[in-house]
Formats: C-alpha cells, structure tokens, sequence
C-alpha cells in the first residue's frame, strides 16, 4: 500500500478524554474512528490488525477441528424467550420491530442461534461431538461504553460453541478450547493469565477468563506467583488475614477498644472521620452498610458489616443474599435503623446482618445509632443474628488462599472466556438427542468467546513506547514501513519503488511512504505506527544499502539491498 494513496489519518493530538494508550494509540496512528458512544468504525490500518487476529483465532480454531460458520446478528424474538433472556436481561440487548410489528433482537451472543440449529440438526449421539465457531459482529447496548475499542456497544467476537453428550465429554471440548487459546494469545503476544469465572462458584457450572495485564484494564485480579493461584479480586476468596485485629495490639491508638462506651464523636460520619477524630487506623472501625435486597421499591433491608479498610465485593454479597442489591436510600435507612447513614452500627439492630469473616475476631468502634456517637467495644458476639461470610475484594498484600503465600495485583483486560453452559440453553430449547441406549436427553454445551478489539488494545497496552506502537509482528498491520526519505531525489525513488515491488513479491506487506512530505514527519508516523520493521531508503541508496530499523529494540544498520529480505525474515521472526 502507498502512503500517498491511503486512509490512514495520523494525529497529533489524543482524543478527548481519553485515559486508556490503547484508545489515544489507535486514534492518534489512525487506525479507528468513533462515530458514536461506543461505536466505531475501524480504517484500513486497523482493519488489517483485526483481520489478522481473525486469521491466528481462526487456524488455532480450525487445528481444534472446530467447524466455522455465519449466524445472523438479527434474531427472531421467539429464541431469546425460549431461552429466557428476552426477559433476564435488562437494556443491554438492542430491541426493534420489523415491519409487521414482530418483535427482534440484535444477537449479542449466539448460544439461542446454536441452540435452535443444534435442536433441529443434532438428532443422535452419533453425531456428536460437535465444535462450531462464527467470528461475527455483537451488539450491546453497555452502560457505559468506555476505553477505545475496549467496551463498545458494536463489537467483533469469535464466539465457539461446542456439543457434547455428556459432562464428561464436555471436558475434553473444554480442554481443546484451553489449548487453542493459549496459543492464540501466545501468537498474538498478549500475555493472558486464566482465572476462575464468575460462575465458578455458584455451584455446579465452571468458567474461565482470559485476563491480559493492563493498565487500562477494568478488572483487577490478584494472583500469587508462589502457588500459580489467581482470581478476580471480587471472587478471590479472602478469609484470612495477617494482622492481628486493633483491639488486640493496644499500643496503636489511646482508645479502649475492648471498653464498651459510646462516645461523642461530633461531625464525624466516614470511616476516614472518624478514624482522624479517635487517632486509629481504619482496620479498627466497622463500617455497616444498610443495602435494600431484591429489585423493587418494597424491597427489604439488610445490614452488611465489614471492616474500616475493606471494600465490599458486590458480587460475593449477591451470592451470599442469593439475590440483587442494592445501597438503601437515606429515608430506608432512617425507616429500618432509625437513624440517618454515617451513625448506622449494629449495636443493637433489628436487622438481618450479614459479617465478613474477619470480624469474627476483635473489638471495634461502630456507629452507636445516635446522631453524632460512636461506640466502642464492639464485637461481634453483640450481634447474635450475624451470619459470616467472606464478603470482602481480595488485594495485595492478603495471604494466598491456596498456599498463604503474598497476592499480587494487578489490572487487567478480559480479553476472552470460556463457559461450561451444561443444559442451561439445551433444555429450555429442546435440543436433545438419543443416546446409546435410545433415550432422549438434552446436549451439554460449552460457549467460548474472544473480542478481537480487545486482543488488538492489550497488544497495544503491552507493547508500545512513548513514540507510539510496538506491534508484535504476527498482528501488526504491515511487515514493514518503507520510507523513501526524498521523493524528489530519484535514485532515493527508483530503489524504493524496486524494493516496494520486489519487498511484495518476496511476501512481505509492506506500507510505502512514498508522499512528498519532510522526512521527520514520516518518521514519526512510521513510529506511531508501529510496524516491526523500517526500512529507510536515504543517503546510501547510490550504494545500494539501505538502514532497517527494528521498531521494538530501536537499532538501525545498514543492510545491502541484496541481503534485506533475508534480514527481514529474521527482524519478524520468520526464520
Ligand atoms: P465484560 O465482563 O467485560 O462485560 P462479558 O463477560 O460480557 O465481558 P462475554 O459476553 O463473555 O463478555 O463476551 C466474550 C468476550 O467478548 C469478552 O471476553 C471480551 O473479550 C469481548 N467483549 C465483551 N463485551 C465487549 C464489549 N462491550 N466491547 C468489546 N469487547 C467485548
Ligand atoms: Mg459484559
């Protein structure tokens, strides 16, 4: 491609407010262009880095003999209220109307398209396993689309699914799956660790997250390098603790935690208040949270304790309450505690209340239910309705679950998952088969998702420099950047017109800046980027050598134009 002729708009700028390098990166080198709140379009540059991780998921899916095909973004209503989704998922799904008044919806996954084929085509075990996979367009209609191409409303994903006839064989589907993308994130040089899912822990299913390090990251996990363990921070189990509780170290603050008084405490309503006004470190205080359960106005409240330093994993929260929910409002409040919030503890209270494990132990201050208290000496055997529970995020720092070892932590980016469905869509759906024995049963299916996109912006957020991009050679958007430094100089312009040609012929893609523009300028474009090599046509060229700059490491040479496709070839790794 020559530079003169392409739509590949650099600039200098970042987009406004943006935070993430992979969105400034992939604006500023002009690969993606938003049209609207999570909705972009991508350019030829960055078309061609999600063709070419299309091409590395689609061998590594095809070498796991996973069968590719097309299934339509648009879907009859019918499926998605078959397998309940058409009511249990709120405004993410796009709804519309043809024009007979029908209900659709825009697919923002396929597990109901699978299904309804599945329940039409698969009739005996005999033809089981089955591996299908589509890399299609998704529609969501995110809260909060945010990050670039990281968490759009439009969005590309490779999306498999797998049938089986057992749980059993399920497995080995699963396996296969595990296998591939550990390949596919190895060749596409984003460093992925698999964690635990959500579903993990809710009896029964299993899954698993792909999570590629990144600043940028919405995710946060820890892990510990001693034992391999890692999970997202919301579900990493986090019981244990190090420390010994305040109360059981006096020397740290000048109050009697075990003493239990109340105490004025005036103004002071945060933990960070409060601990200012009594010198004690928050892991001393208890913060009570009143959360109102189940959707509705009329839901009923409950009172959640943890410690002053700890922060509330929603979603262990849910699976204790077995249900959604959500901070009470100030008037619940004042209606189920009698008292305003920042006064709230749990001596007394009415209240069901949930505790987080480490509370068994220690004396704490807690709110004393009087406008402007606080209580000291309070333990948890005041509380005799508490049901413990581990309702805290992990972090940094806490001992390892697994081993006691130190966690680590780290933000990171989900770029994939894969999900043991079991029957959850095959029987609402109707998809069985016969068995051996000539008996009906439902198929157990497995669903396994990548969003190229967020390949393509973990890639970036790992390997990229103040200049601009680093692409690793296997998704980058051409091989090489040919610069022609003087396109008024005509032997500068006869070698690279030849290498452009004779580059191409030898299999390499390569973008050639052939404008008529200062050499520096397209230096700087060819950085931002971001192309593994450069290969500079310039001052030597009456010689016949030209510089090849490796665009990761920075080092330039002068290579004779007779050795630089075999040059090439080492720089990419194609030996
Ligand atoms: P998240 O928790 O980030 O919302 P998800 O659990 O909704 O992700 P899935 O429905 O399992 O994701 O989709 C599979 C993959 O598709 C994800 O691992 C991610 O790589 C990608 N993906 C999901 N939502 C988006 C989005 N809004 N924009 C871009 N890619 C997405
Ligand atoms: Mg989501």
């Amino acid at each position: 491609m020559r530079a003169s002729q392409m739509l590949l708009p650099t600039v200098k700028e970042d987009p406004a407010g943006a935070e993430a390098i992979s969105h400034k990166l992939m604006v500023r080198a002009g690969l993606v262009r938003q049209l609207a709140a999570g909705i972009y379009v991508y350019l030829p540059a960055g078309w061609r880095v999600m063709q070419k991780i299309a091409a590395i998921i689609r061998s590594e899916m095809d070498a796991i003999g996973c069968q590719e095909m097309l299934m339509p973004v648009i879907n009859p209503a019918e499926i998605w209220q078959q397998s309940g989704r058409w009511d249990a998922i709120g405004g993410e799904l796009f709804r519309l109307k043809d024009r007979k008044g029908a209900d659709m919806a825009l697919a923002m996954t396929h597990e109901e398209v699978v299904t309804w084929l599945a329940a039409r085509e698969v009739h005996s075990y005999k033809q089981l396993p089955q591996l299908w996979y589509h890399i299609q367009t998704k529609e969501r209609d995110e809260a909060r689309p945010k990050s670039g191409v990281l968490r759009t409303r439009e969005f590309i994903m490779k999306d498999s699914y797998s049938l089986d006839v057992s749980e059993e064989a399920l497995q080995d589907s699963y396996a296969k799956h595990i296998a591939a993308y550990d390949r596919i994130y190895a060749r596409c040089k984003v460093e992925a660790l698999m964690v635990e899912g959500d579903s993990g822990m809710m009896g029964g299913s299993v899954s698993h997250e792909y999570m590629a390090y990144a600043d940028a990251g919405e995710d946060e996990i820890v892990y510990c390098r001693e034992c391999g363990y890692a999970a997202n921070v919301e579900m990493a189990l986090a019981g244990a603790d190090r420390e010994p509780p305040v109360s059981e170290t006096p020397s740290e603050g000048a109050v009697d935690l075990l003493a239990d008084e109340v105490k004025p405490t005036p103004g002071a309503k945060t933990i960070a208040a409060v601990a200012d006004f009594f010198g004690l470190p928050a892991r001393a205080f208890l913060k009570a949270l009143v959360m109102t359960v189940g959707g509705g106005e009329d839901g009923r409240q409950v009172m959640v304790l943890l410690r002053g330093d700890h922060e509330l994993s929603e979603l262990k929260l849910r699976k204790a309450l077995g249900a959604g929910f959500r901070l009470a409002t100030p008037d619940e409040v004042l209606a189920a505690q009698g008292i305003e919030p920042g006064y709230v503890g749990p001596v007394p209270t009415a209240l069901p209340v949930y505790a987080d494990e480490v509370l068994r132990r220690g004396y704490y201050v807690a709110g004393a239910n009087q406008p402007d208290h606080h209580r000291t000496g309070v333990s948890l055997e005041m509380v005799p309705q508490a049901t413990f529970c581990d309702l805290r995020k992990a972090r940094p720092g806490d001992p390892c679950p697994q081993c006691m070892g130190d966690l680590e932590g780290a933000r990171v980016i989900e770029v994939g998952n894969i999900f043991q469905l079991g029957t959850k869509y095959s029987a609402p759906m109707g998809a069985t088969f016969l068995d051996v024995d000539g008996k009906e049963r439902p198929i157990v299916m497995g669903s396994y998702g990548i969003g190229l996109a967020r390949v393509a912006a973990a890639a970036i957020e790992q390997h990229h420099d103040g200049n601009g991009i680093v692409w690793p050679p296997s998704i980058a958007p051409f091989d090489a950047h040919l610069v022609l430094v003087r396109a008024s100089d005509e032997v500068q312009a006869a070698l690279a017109e030849l290498l452009y040609a004779e580059l191409a012929a030898a299999g390499f893609d390569v973008l050639f800046d052939d404008r008529d523009m200062s050499p520096g300028i397209k230096f700087k474009d060819a950085d931002l980027l971001g192309c593994p090599a450069q290969v500079v046509v310039g001052k030597r060229a009456p010689e016949g050598f030209v510089e090849l700059k490796d665009r990761a490491s920075g080092e330039r040479r002068d290579v004779p134009v007779a050795e630089l496709a075999s040059a090439l070839r080492d720089l990419l790794g194609r030996g």
